[in-house]
């Protein structure tokens, strides 16, 4: 796809939003500009949508600092870990991740990244700045960072915080993504029943319990071993402390970057992280996807018992 069809379809996104979403959303453009880091540092894979070539902006952070700008809020895409130092995070109204590894190690594999990363001081600072109020917007690969990639696991305070660790993915493939909650801003721009969209879908571990699920994955005719499992939380909100936590497993293949439905619940779930908007996330988890622990292995063994 040409630049210009990509700078075309930005352009012209929010207008193929839903009036639903569009007056949702729309109201976020009054008020104050929240300014929002987006952190975009991949200290493993580094995924091609966050990827810089030739020092221009890589196509995930173009499309957040575009869509942000005309609803309100100021996104500063960067792969630099000094901005969360102490005398920096103030700053930030919220953080976006699409991260992978342990982001206080220089990144393996992005040679093209040369900022440094996150400094111990830094990262204490970000967990503060989440536990009193700020937001945190975790995207895709946000869920593959931390936690394991630095031996700690679901004790990883990231991992708390997020609310489940990456355990991994199949081949990319058309699923079935039900709206669980039509009134989270944004989720309604999907309509109020289910979707079908092309992405590469992670199952994850070490859950929180607490979760109010947004969008079900549905596992049923799934492709991939990973998959036989019961339907699972696929886009989710939370509260840590006074922080206002949202992920999504979405956004690995540009087009879903590209399609104006998946900005539209960025900008819902921007809104609502960073206090713009008001919505009810309590956990909602055991009731929408009470299975969603079961491993494949478990569900295999039920099947056979
Ligand atoms: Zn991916």
């Amino acid at each position: 796809m040409s630049l210009n069809r990509r700078q075309m379809m930005l352009a012209t996104g929010a207008a193929l939003l839903g009036p639903s979403a569009l007056s949702a959303l729309a109201a976020q453009k009054g008020g104050p500009t929240k300014k929002v880091l987006f952190f975009t540092k991949s200290g493993g894979f580094p995924h091609p949508v966050v990827t810089r070539k030739d020092g221009r902006p890589a196509l995930a952070e173009r499309v957040l600092t575009e869509v942000g700008k005309e609803h309100g809020f100021e996104v500063v895409a960067s792969k630099d870990g000094r901005m969360f130092d102490p005398d920096k995070i103030g700053q930030w109204d919220g953080f976006v991740f699409e991260t992978t590894g342990d982001l206080t190690q220089p990144p393996k594999m992005d040679k093209a990244d040369t900022e440094p990363p996150i400094s111990a001081d830094g990262l204490k600072a970000f967990f503060g700045a989440i536990e009193s109020g700020k937001g945190f917007l975790g995207i895709h690969c946000a869920s593959d960072t931390f936690g394991v990639h630095r031996n700690m696991g679901a004790e990883d305070p990231y991992i708390k915080m997020i609310g489940g660790q990456f355990a991994g993915h199949g081949a990319q493939q058309v699923a079935t993504i039900e709206v669980a909650d039509s009134g989270f801003p944004g989720a309604s721009g999907f309509g109020t029943g289910s979707f079908q969209i092309n992405d590469e879908w992670y199952t994850q571990k070490y859950w929180a319990d607490d979760l109010h699920v947004i969008l079900v994955q549905k596992t049923e005719g799934m492709k991939g071993d990973q998959y036989q499992r019961p339907d699972f939380p696929e886009t989710w909100a939370r509260m840590q402390g006074k922080g206002r936590v949202f992920y999504t497993s979405m956004g690995h293949r540009e087009d879903v970057w590209e399609n104006p439905k998946y900005q539209g619940l960025l900008l819902g779930a921007l809104g609502w992280t960073t206090g713009k908007l008001e919505v009810d996330v309590t956990p909602n988890v055991s009731k929408v996807t009470p299975d969603y622990k079961t491993t494949p292995a478990e569900a295999a063994k039920k099947k056979s018992a």
